[in-house]
C-alpha cells in the first residue's frame, strides 16, 4: 500500500519518497513509491501532475491500495527522488472542490436533492442534482455558500468507526470497503469523501454558480470556485469593456444599448428591402416587354435579388430570361427562369460549358460558373435560341 501523504496534509506541495518499482509499459513508465503526495484520478477528480526528479508525471492511477505514477522517463528503483506537485493546479481542484461540498450539501438541506454526478476538470466543474432548481434558488444558493466562505470553517475530517458511522448523517452513502473518511463543514455539509480539501473555508475564495440546464431530470450546474472565478471574471470584465468602448455606454448599461442597435439593424433592414424592391422594378422598367430572351449581367445584386429581378421580367412577358451576377475573374452566379420553357436543359449546357454547378425546377434554375462576360452572354444566347 503507498502511504498517502495528502491525508496527513492537504497541502503537501513537495516531499522525497524511494521508487519501489518502475515499470515501462508501452509509451510510458509506471512508478510505485513508498510514499506520495500526488492525488490519483477518481470521484469525478482528475488526477494531480507534477515532477518526481523532474521526471514529468502525467498521470496517476490506484489500485488495491497502490497508487502508479505514469512517467515520461525511467526512474531507478531504490532510488530516494523528491516529487514536486503542479501546485496551483492542484490548489484550484482544492478549491472546487470543497466549494462543491459547501454547494451541494446547501442544495441536500434546503431541497433534499442528491449530487448524482460530479466532474472537476482542468477548465470546468459541474455538479448534477436529482431535482430541478431555480435560477432564483440558485442564486439563493450561492448567496448562503459565500457566506460560509467568509465564516472562514474549519474543514474537519474524521475517520469513523463502522459503529459511529450509524450515528453520522451524511451524503454520499456507498458502500465503501474499509476505512470511510468523513469530511465535515459544520452547519453546511457532512459527506463522505477520499479527495483532498482546503483547510477553511476561506481559502476558497468567491463559489460562483456560472450556469444551470435541466439534465436527466435534474439539474447540471456549473461552479467557479477562487481563483478560476477570478480568471472567469477577468475575461467577462475585458469582454463587457469592449462592447462598451464599441457602444459608447455605460458598462452596466449595454444590454440596453445592444437591444438598441438590433431593432435599428431590423429598421435598417426594412429600408434595404423596400429600396431593393424599388431598385429592381427601376431595372425591370429598363427593359423591352415581350421579348424572347433577355440576359442581363449586373454586379450590384446580391441575395435573393436576382431571383426577384428574374421573376419581375418573367411578369413583363419575357420568354427566357438569365440574369448572372459576378464577375470575371471570380465567376457568376446564375438564374435562368421562364414561364413556358423547361429552363433545366440551359443549365446543363452552361455548367457544362463554363465549368458550373446548379440546376433547379423546370421554371427556374440557378448555380455558379466560370467565364468571361462575352463569352457567356453569346452562348445563353445561341443555346437559348437553338431551343
Ligand atoms: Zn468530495
Amino acid at each position: 500500500m503507498t502511504e498517502k501523504l495528502f491525508y496527513k496534509d492537504s497541502h503537501l506541495a513537495e516531499f522525497t519518497a524511494s521508487v519501489e518499482s518502475c515499470e515501462k509499459e508501452e509509451k510510458y513508465y509506471k512508478v510505485v513509491l513508498n510514499r506520495t503526495a500526488f492525488f490519483s484520478e477518481g470521484g469525478g477528480q482528475s488526477a494531480d501532475t507534477g515532477t518526481l526528479d523532474g521526471v514529468r508525471v502525467f498521470d496517476v492511477q490506484e489500485k488495491d491500495g497502490i497508487l502508479y505514477h505514469m512517467t515520461e522517463k525511467p526512474l531507478e528503483q531504490g532510488k530516494t527522488v523528491t516529487g514536486k506537485i503542479d501546485w496551483e493546479e492542484r490548489f484550484s481542484k482544492m478549491q472546487q472542490h470543497s466549494g462543491e461540498h459547501i454547494v451541494s450539501g446547501l442544495i441536500h438541506r434546503k431541497y433534499g436533492y442528491n449530487n448524482v454526478g460530479f466532474h472537476l476538470g482542468q477548465d470546468t466543474v459541474t455538479m448534477d442534482f436529482d431535482g430541478v432548481l431555480t435560477k432564483e434558488q440558485l442564486r439563493e444558493i450561492e448567496l448562503l455558500a459565500n457566506g460560509a466562505v467568509v465564516k472562514n470553517l474549519d474543514i474537519q475530517v474524521d475517520y469513523p468507526t463502522k459503529e459511529e458511522l450509524h450515528t453520522i448523517e451524511y451524503r454520499s452513502k456507498i458502500e465503501i470497503e474499509g476505512q470511510i473518511r468523513i469530511v465535515t463543514i459544520d452547519g453546511y455539509d457532512v459527506c463522505a469523501c477520499c479527495a483532498p480539501h482546503v483547510k477553511k473555508t476561506g481559502e476558497i475564495g468567491l463559489i460562483k454558480l456560472t450556469n444551470v440546464q435541466n439534465y436527466k431530470g435534474g439539474v447540471r450546474i456549473t461552479m467557479l470556485c477562487g481563483f478560476r472565478a477570478l480568471a472567469d471574471y477577468n475575461e467577462k470584465e475585458a469582454s463587457v469593456r469592449k462592447v462598451s468602448v464599441l457602444m459608447s455606454a455605460k458598462e452596466n448599461e449595454i444590454d440596453e444599448a445592444v437591444e438598441q442597435l438590433k431593432e435599428e439593424k431590423a429598421q435598417l433592414k426594412n429600408e434595404i428591402a423596400l429600396l431593393q424592391d424599388k431598385l429592381l422594378r427601376s431595372k425591370a422598367s429598363r427593359i423591352e416587354p415581350g421579348q424572347e430572351t433577355v440576359c442581363l449581367f449586373d454586379s450590384e445584386l446580391s441575395g435573393n435579388a436576382p431571383r426577384e429581378l428574374v421573376n419581375l421580367l418573367l411578369e413583363k412577358d419575357v420568354k427566357i430570361c438569365g440574369v448572372f451576377f459576378g464577375n470575371d475573374s471570380e465567376g457568376y452566379r446564375y438564374v435562368v427562369g421562364s414561364r413556358s420553357v423547361d429552363t433545366r436543359p440551359i443549365a446543363k449546357s452552361l455548367n457544362e460549358t463554363f465549368s458550373g454547378r446548379g440546376g433547379g425546377k423546370p421554371e427556374m434554375v440557378q448555380g455558379s460558373l466560370k467565364g468571361m462576360e462575352s463569352e457567356i452572354y453569346q452562348f445563353f444566347a445561341c443555346s437559348v435560341l437553338g431551343k
